[in-house]
């Protein structure tokens, strides 16, 4: 069977993954309370495993006997599923693997990804979660290879540096605080208010505001994506195509205070970076935030974030590209590659159209 067949399948083979240590460590008691449930009622085959370390569902994803399962259930935040999605790209079968649908259980402090198979509504809601494991249907979505010193790390959906960087990652001791960490980084970041010391170079397709919300209106009335998939007979990673340096890379000169890459619309509960994203046009979006703005306008900009109005602000460079690339200008800096803490050196992204699999209602 396909895992694009999983969709009229009843009675799924679920690897549930669950991390008891992610967002407020609730993950256990929510998992078997309300979720395995209604699995159950579903008539789902369940097999579960706690991760009792860092790392530890990488080895999960990257070792898993992909004919025993129609899904795998991420019952964490996003630090989780980019784990999994590297350890199934690391698989001895990558695009098999990757090709297993993937579906979230929001119990992590980010759950980006939820918010985004969801909606802001439900983001959040553990039982619309369940709900999409028991019911949802197969959905191809475009994957990034972020490659830092000839390693390549497969990231589903940002990278962040400056302000939003030292928000989320230099606050991981202020676990407790659940998402008021990411406040407190935030108000934190905007007392410095530095520009973030990096070169940024990107191959543009769209920087066009008007027009990239004009092309998603009409997407939105009709949906038929004509993006080529990744090449189906591979079986192997896809080659990486932006490695030389030609004319057409674009070297955004002004100094910037944030800069957020990747593909979503939401990148987290309040955060809708990219308004404009679509999952499989082959592209990540780009946001440069220039330093031609205000504190308060900072904080104006992000409180206005959760629905997206933050892309119209004129502070707000905007890009649709096939790849970008940043070379650091100081030691100093932080890099959050899906909210996981990554070194500070120089990296290039590219994106592999349709290369993973989702669960979505
Ligand atoms: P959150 O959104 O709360 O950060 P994540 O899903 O991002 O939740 O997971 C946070 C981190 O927890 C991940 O980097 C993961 O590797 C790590 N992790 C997984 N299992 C454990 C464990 N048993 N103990 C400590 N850390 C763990
Ligand atoms: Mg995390």
């Amino acid at each position: 069977m396909a895992y694009d067949d999983v969709g009229a399948k009843r009675g799924r083979r679920l690897k549930v993954v669950v991390n008891p240590h992610g967002g407020t460590k609730k993950a256990v008691g929510i998992f078997n309370k309300t979720i395995e449930p209604i699995l159950r009622a579903a008539e789902c085959s369940l097999d579960v495993i706690q991760t009792t370390r860092r790392g530890h569902a990488y080895d999960i994803a990257k070792t898993l006997t992909l004919s025993d399962y129609d899904a795998i259930v991420v019952v964490s935040g996003d630090g989780l599923i980019h784990e999994i999605l590297n350890g199934l790209a690391n698989h001895e079968h990558p695009i098999k693997a990757l090709s297993i649908p993937l579906a979230p259980i929001p119990t992590g402090t980010g759950n980006g990804l939820s918010l985004n198979l969801l909606g802001f509504e439900d983001g959040f809601d553990v039982c619309a979660a369940a709900l999409n494991v028991v019911k949802g249907l197969p959905m191809k979505i475009d994957l990034l290879s972020v490659v830092q010193n000839g390693k390549r790390t497969i990231s589903f959906m940002s990278q962040a540096m400056g302000l939003m960087a030292d928000a989320d990652i230099g606050t991981e001791h202020l676990r407790w605080m659940g998402e008021a960490r990411f406040t407190y980084g935030l108000l934190r970041g905007l007392l410095r208010f530095k520009p973030c010391p990096i070169q940024l170079s990107y191959k543009a397709f769209e920087t066009d505001k008007d027009k990239m919300y004009e092309s998603l209106q009409k997407r939105k009335t009709n949906p038929s994506s004509t993006t080529p998939t990744t090449d189906a007979e591979s079986t192997q990673l896809p080659e990486l195509k932006y490695v030389s340096n030609d004319d057409d890379w674009t070297v955004v000169e002004e100094p910037l205070l944030y800069v957020l890459a990747g593909k979503g619309p939401y990148i987290g509960r309040d955060y809708m970076s990219f308004p404009v994203s679509v999952p499989d046009d082959g592209l990540m979006d780009i946001v440069l935030q220039t330093m031609a703005v205000s504190r308060g306008q900072i904080i104006t900009n992000i409180g206005g974030a959760a629905k997206g109005e933050v892309y119209w602000h004129p502070s707000i460079r905007y890009v649709k590209a096939h790849a970008y690339r940043v070379k650091p200008l100081s030691k100093n800096g932080a890099l959050a590659v899906d909210g996981e803490i990554f070194p500070f050196e120089e990296f290039q992204v590219e994106t592999h159209p349709k290369l993973g699999n989702l669960l979505s209602l």
